[in-house]
């Protein structure tokens, strides 16, 4: 079986694994026991803040860790929707229509039961949110933006700095879902100039089931899990030791061997893109060729079904992943391929190829010569049409 969705998860890397271990049955006190075993805890938490700060050039006590990705989103947007509202009154929140759910719905749920108004912002064909569309959305009432970094279905990197830009200039608060691009850009927040960033460790070889919050200091938060004061009163809840061990360990990993992992994984991405283009009759790139994730392919195949795509892939001993929901009987396209602006007949054949550390280019080979016929394959079984 050869693996080829490191956008959907990462294996952990042993390094990591290896950090971890000690925290959950020799050093397992509790962070705030007063006792030498809490103490023990309290302080591989405060390294593992310090250095996750260190790659992101801020403050340690800037950093809250939560339990994954999209909690850090959850946290970011009701917490600034609640603390904004109040403080303010401000009640618009805009966000792309390309966002992962973990906004989107977030932000559905804030206009259903909180009287939240939600702009949707559009995004371009290559399902970019440009600065121009964020100048012309906001007003005076706008308390929050949130734009992702880099889009997980398409992989398309957003122009963060202007959009942060313009918020800033603006006095609205800006946060960005960066689950997905942390594993390969630059996260440096000044340098980015968001007020919020959410972080999840497994899209960078940490384990699953941990995430961080970027919130710069002086952004007004209300907390969204309450109890305990841990994480400066903003996430209550005993923190989870070794995986906050992991995910720090995880970070400075990936951000030492930054350039190595980007110079293995485009050049392996541009051979998948290449080839597909080429061989493959009604295909096209979905997401920006120049503004992407370097180890994200994706592509919409017309008149093909993604998810049959998928299984005849699996049968083949590949693991892909798809943009449409699976609903039976009835695909629909996944909101990116309609913010995109594909028709159905496109937009239910797409097919998301990502690579990782561990991608090699005879896998990558081997997944190129299998493709074409189970594309093929899959057109002629298509009962979408
Ligand atoms: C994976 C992902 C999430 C969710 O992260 P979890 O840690 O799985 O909750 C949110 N946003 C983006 C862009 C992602 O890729």
């Amino acid at each position: 079986m050869i693996y080829l969705d490191y956008s959907a998860t990462t294996p952990v890397d042993s390094r990591v694994v290896e950090a971890m271990s000690p925290f959950f049955n020799v050093s397992f006190g509790n962070p705030s026991s007063v006792h030498r075993f809490g103490q023990i805890a309290e302080a591989a938490i405060d390294s593992s803040r310090e250095s996750v700060a260190r790659v992101l050039h801020c403050k340690p006590d800037e950093i809250v860790f939560t339990s994954c990705g999209s909690e850090s989103d959850n946290l970011a947007i009701r917490g600034a929707a609640y603390a904004m509202r109040e403080k303010t009154g401000a009640k618009w929140i805009l966000a792309s229509r390309a966002e992962h759910p973990a906004v989107t719905k977030t932000l559905e749920y804030l206009g259903k039961y909180d009287g939240f108004l939600i702009e949707w912002l559009d995004v371009n064909e290559q399902g970019m949110v440009t600065p121009e569309t964020v100048a012309k959305a906001i007003c005076g009432d706008t308390a929050i933006v949130s734009v992702m970094y880099a889009n997980n279905e398409i992989g398309t990197i957003n122009p963060i700095k202007e959009i942060a830009e313009i918020c800033r200039a603006n006095n609205i608060l800006f946060h960005t879902d960066a689950v997905q691009a942390a594993a390969y850009l630059p996260v440096d927040v000044n340098d980015l100039g968001v007020d919020m960033m959410s972080l999840g460790a497994h899209k960078f070889y940490g384990p699953k089931g941990v995430g961080a919050l970027y919130v710069r200091k002086g952004t007004p938060l209300v907390p969204h899990l309450t109890g305990g004061g841990q994480e400066f009163n903003l996430r209550a809840g005993t923190q989870n030791v070794p995986y906050i061990v992991g995910f720090a360990e995880a970070l400075r990993l990936t951000n030492e061997e930054r350039d190595q992992r980007v110079a293995h994984v485009q050049p392996l991405r541009d051979r998948i893109i290449g080839s597909v283009l080429e061989s493959i009759p009604d295909s096209r790139l979905t997401g920006d060729m120049g503004s992407r994730l370097p180890h994200h392919a994706s592509f919409a195949f017309k008149d093909v079904d993604g998810n049959l795509l998928l299984t005849l892939l699996d049968a083949a001993g590949f693991a892909c992943s798809s943009g449409s929901a699976c609903k039976t009987g009835n695909p629909e396209p996944s909101e990116v391929m309609n913010a995109i602006g594909l028709s159905r007949e496109w937009g239910l054949g797409s097919l998301r190829v990502t690579v990782g550390v561990q991608t090699t280019t005879a896998d990558v080979d081997k997944f190129l010569s299998a493709l074409p016929p189970l594309v093929e394959k899959a057109r002629k079984l298509n009962t979408n049409k």
